[in-house]
């Protein structure tokens, strides 16, 4: 999926260098396994709630994003430049 459908489809942007990650609020269910995955990466006392950028890899932001149960967090990764 683009990130053009993504936010077509009411998900919100964060973004980070190496990938960004996307929040659709109406379809979270409240599972904390974000929040439990990583508290740098996902706050709710904090704006923005979502930082990709404090998470300590990419593959960990994949890993947590994966993880949703609901699919209310996605992620797009950057390609790398050589
Ligand atoms: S893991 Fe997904 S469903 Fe659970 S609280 Fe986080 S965003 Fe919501």
């Amino acid at each position: 999926m683009t990130k053009e459908q993504l936010l077509e489809m009411g998900y919100r942007e964060y973004r980070g260098e190496h990938i960004n990650v996307y929040f659709k609020k109406d379809l979270c269910t409240h599972s904390a396994v974000c929040v439990n995955g990583d508290r740098d990466l996902f706050n709710v006392c904090r704006k923005p709630w979502i930082l990709p950028d404090a998470c300590a890899s990419v593959d960990k932001v994949k890993r947590i994003v994966d993880a949703c149960p609901s699919k209310a967090l996605l992620y797009i990764e950057k390609e790398s430049v050589k």
